[in-house]
């Protein structure tokens, strides 16, 4: 079923996350996952692609074995850069055969050691994507957004310009980026009312399992880590137990916080872990 539909049926969803794993037994280890993830319903796992078709043989296997054994929709990410049209058709052919109907259009970012080794590609921006994949197919296609502007932006006007453009290529909703102050997800709504952005936008939320890790992929993406967390997260490095506990503690805190200002549309990073994510969600569904 297309997102687009499922998605304005209600004002709240759960979705999910993963990425193709590797070996047969880390796929042993996402199929074990995804089962737990069916349980709550989800409106959509979604399943990553590595920038440039890096893992694609890889992604595409794991988007149609999802489908084909979890009972939830899946959301297929596909990134632009370094893609011509022939191969972005090869792949929507593939998926419309496998009832794949829901597609994530990303631009994907170049190797950070070798930026210059990927062919320009046909497809500049996402918003490209979008509307070929709008032009060329029925897919339902959704996008990535940032709540505190991309990191490649000038300024925060000119990256809401080129969401509202990527939205008017046909996107039919939208997935944030992670954040840890939820007071930027509230401005951003706000920008975004004022853009003129209409589409169901889910916030992405990412329980912290390594603080190190987060904090290095926050530097690249240019996301705020709150003092808060800081305090609280920093001295438990070396001790994961308590490093879990307190990341379900802070993403849950920021769930319910988003919950009280009136947004439910909730998107878990979940790294192929469900423990986190399903503690999270039991501790949610008690509270609400
Ligand atoms: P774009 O929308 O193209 O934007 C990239 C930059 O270009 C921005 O600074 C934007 O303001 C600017 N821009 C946009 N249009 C124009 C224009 N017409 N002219 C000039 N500038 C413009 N990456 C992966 O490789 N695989 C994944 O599976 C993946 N999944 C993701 C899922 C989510 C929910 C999120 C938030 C990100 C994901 N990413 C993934 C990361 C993403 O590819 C990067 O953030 C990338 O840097 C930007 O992708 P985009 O689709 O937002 O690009």
């Amino acid at each position: 079923m297309k997102l687009k539909e499922v998605l304005s049926a209600s004002e709240r969803s759960i979705s999910f996350e993963v990425f193709p794993p590797k070996t047969e037994k880390g796929m042993e280890n996402l199929r074990h996952s995804a089962a737990e993830f069916a349980k709550w319903t989800p409106s959509f796992i979604s399943v990553t692609y590595g920038a440039g078709g890096s893992n694609k043989d890889n992604a595409i296997e794991t988007v149609v074995s999802l489908e084909k054994e979890v009972p939830a929709e899946i959301l297929a990410h596909l990134t632009a850069i370094g893609a011509t049209r022939s191969e972005i058709e090869g792949i929507m052919e593939i998926y419309r055969e496998n009832d794949i109907a829901n597609i994530l259009a990303l631009r994907g970012d170049p190797p950070k050691d070798s930026p210059g080794d990927f062919p320009a590609g046909d497809f500049p921006h996402a918003s490209d994507l979008v509307s070929f994949i709008r032009k060329n197919s029925d897919f339902s296609v959704g996008v990535a957004v940032y709540p505190e502007g991309h990191f490649e932006s000038e300024s925060i006007e000119k990256d809401m310009e080129y969401t509202k453009a990527k939205i008017d290529a046909g996107a039919d909703f939208a997935i944030t980026q992670m954040f840890f102050e939820n007071s930027h997800f509230y401005s951003f709504i706000e920008r975004c009312e004022k853009y003129g952005i209409d589409v169901p936008i889910i916030a992405g939320i990412m329980p912290v399992l390594n603080f190190d890790r987060i904090v290095e992929f926050a530097d690249f993406c240019k996301t705020e880590i709150p003092g808060k967390m800081v305090r609280l997260m920093e001295p438990l490095k070396g001790k994961p137990g308590d490093m879990k506990k307190a990341g379900v503690d802070y993403a849950l805190e920021q769930c319910l916080d988003l919950k009280k200002h009136g947004f439910e549309r909730f998107h878990f990073f979940t790294l192929n872990k469900y423990a986190s994510v399903v503690e999270i969600l039991k501790k949610l569904s008690d509270e609400i």
